[in-house]
């Protein structure tokens, strides 16, 4: 018989804290993952209802003449209007639910027992309550800053300053179900297996 739980687990972290490295090992064992990032751009660029609300509420220099988005237009808009910033995100996130819901219900009919969905901002945008569980990836702030310098080829100034713009993983440890260490010593494949045993224990009575 069908198991009737799928659960949503997410997964979320600090700029390099090693969150995208983690789910590869989820997806190895055969978990897929919903980038949430990552569709959110996606669904700004390609679903029409959103574009049009996007245009409504900050206006048609929102996207450039071949339909690309002018993020840096959007960006000055809600930089230092916070509720401006909030409508943004008001229109969004919705969005990224109800097409995150859709693709959540394709995995669990193509076989998968769970999925998780990763999210930069999943404990910020108040998300982490609509998951049955959520995982936090941590990592020394030196390392955070040394890896994400390597990766995108910034200065540590920048990676500092985009740090101290998201909540500190210590406020949002108490918030998460388990959380990876990250930082070259734990090993990563062992915590994920150990979370993987934890789930298929506790949804499937299975290990
Ligand atoms: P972002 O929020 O910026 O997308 P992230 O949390 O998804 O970052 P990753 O992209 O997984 O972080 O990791 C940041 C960088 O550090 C990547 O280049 C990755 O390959 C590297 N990295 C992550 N974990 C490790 C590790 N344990 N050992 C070595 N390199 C690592």
């Amino acid at each position: 018989m069908k198991n009737k739980i799928h659960p949503r687990i997410g997964i979320t972290g600090g700029i390099g804290s090693g969150k995208t490295t983690v789910c590869h090992f989820f997806e190895t064992l055969g978990v897929p993952v919903y980038d949430a990032d990552y569709w959110a751009k996606w669904l700004i660029v390609n679903d029409q209802e959103l574009k049009t609300a996007i245009t409504a509420l900050l206006g048609t220099d929102s996207y450039l003449p071949d339909g690309s988005y002018n993020r840096p237009f959007v960006a000055q808009q809600v930089f230092s209007n916070p509720a401006k910033r909030q409508a943004l995100n008001q229109i969004v996130h919705p969005a990224v639910e109800t097409h995150s819901a859709a693709w959540n219900a394709q995995q669990i009919e193509n076989g998968a027992l769970y999925t998780l969905k990763e999210a930069a901002l999943l404990i910020e945008s108040g998300n982490h309550k609509k998951m049955d569980l959520a995982i936090l990836v941590t990592a020394p702030e030196e390392l955070r800053i040394e890896r994400v310098m390597r990766r995108d080829g910034l200065t540590e100034a920048q990676v500092m300053a985009r740090i101290e713009a998201q909540m500190p993983e210590a406020e949002k440890m108490p918030m998460v179900d388990f959380i990876v260490f990250n930082d070259g010593h734990h090993s990563l494949i062992r915590q994920v297996w150990k979370i993987h045993q934890h789930i298929l224990q506790k949804y499937f009575g299975k290990r």
